[in-house]
């Protein structure tokens, strides 16, 4: 499908219809457009680094990072580029191809944004494709990070519109949109998706899901994220998502944005394999590989290789040109 073929008009009737289909034949469509895009069999591994840890200022009710809720993440200040260079120069050794870096930021100062321009280029120097996610940024910092060989920028919508107050009350939803409109002003690839298990609707899902569609661009890369209940948090005691409709949300998600990489994202922990191996036919290709999202866990990498082999799923290859690099974003400011 060329790039003009892909949908940016999609209403909220028809993914609402999507949602609602028979799960089979959900799951059929989804994979049928799955492998008219893709390699079916193969997804790919990002790591992701978290640069400056907790003391945000922001709300957002599922984060362990904002300073207001007690999490037991303790603050941390920007991580040297020395730090940081080691950290991805182990991931590269280990076959990253992409780096993702998150900074608990609600916007980073000017300031801010020059350390982190430093800490792109030199990852980005080791060959590596470079990600960030840093919160709300202006054009002329969008400008300096792609500058500085920034590839994608991460800034998830979360949620559908009209829910997004219920969740967020320190920023609203066209903030989102504005910075999102900065990143791609830039030329930055953007990294947006968004969580569910929220206590939102279906219909709510089905918001977040055709907002993303509808973006001016699909997004490169669409992290979907299942809530990872944190104690001290507003959101921990949400009524769980059934792991089926999680796989309806990929599966609506892979049909809406086909050339997209639907990335299995923070939450993955929580499922067992039988519903990964469903998310993997439903169109996702894409997740976040070592110990640590940003402060929550991910599954071992040794499971995840084993999952990989039962499943018979390789790892996409690097596909820029040789000594470039690739990585991810996870965990709602990451996720
Ligand atoms: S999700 Fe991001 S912006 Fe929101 S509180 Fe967490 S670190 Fe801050």
């Amino acid at each position: 499908m060329s790039a003009a073929a892909l949908r940016h008009d999609w209403t909220r009737e028809e993914v609402a219809a999507l949602f609602a289909l028979p799960f089979n034949e959900l799951l059929h469509r989804a994979h049928s457009v799955h492998r008219a895009h893709h390699d079916p069999n193969a997804v790919q591994v990002s790591t992701l680094l978290s640069i400056k840890t907790g003391g945000c200022p922001e709300d957002c009710a599922y984060c362990p990072q904002a300073q207001r809720y007690q999490t037991g993440v303790q603050a941390e200040k920007l991580m040297s580029v020395e730090v940081v260079v080691a950290r991805a120069q182990a991931a590269k050794d280990a076959g990253a191809s992409r780096f993702c870096m998150g900074a608990a930021w609600r916007a980073p100062k000017d300031r801010d944004v020059a350390k982190v321009a430093e800490i792109v280029g030199a990852v980005k120097a080791l060959g590596l494709e470079t990600c960030a996610t840093l919160g709300m940024l202006t054009g002329e910092q969008a400008a300096t990070l792609k500058g500085a060989g920034l590839d994608y920028y991460n800034h998830n919508l979360d949620t559908a519109p009209e829910f997004y107050g219920e969740i967020i009350h320190t920023r609203g939803f066209q903030d989102r949109l504005d910075t999102l409109e900065h990143v791609r002003g830039a030329g930055l690839k953007t990294c947006c998706g968004g969580i569910v298990g929220m206590g939102e609707t279906r219909a709510q899902r089905a918001g977040l899901l055709q907002t993303l569609a509808n973006l001016p661009e699909h997004p490169e890369s669409v992290p979907v994220n299942q809530l990872v209940q944190v104690p001290g948090t507003p959101l921990h005691g949400t009524k769980a998502l059934d792991p089926f409709e999680f796989v309806r949300t990929i599966a609506v998600a892979r049909i809406l944005m086909p050339a997209s990489m639907v990335r299995l994202s923070a939450g993955r922990q929580q499922m067992d394999d039988a519903v990964q191996a469903l998310c993997f036919f439903a169109g996702a290709n894409s997740i976040f590989y070592g110990e640590k999202l940003l402060t929550t866990g991910n599954p071992d990498v040794e499971a995840d290789r084993a999952l990989f082999r039962r499943l018979d799923l390789h790892a996409l290859e690097v596909e820029a040109e040789p000594g470039t690099v690739h990585a991810d974003i996870l965990e709602p400011c990451a996720a």
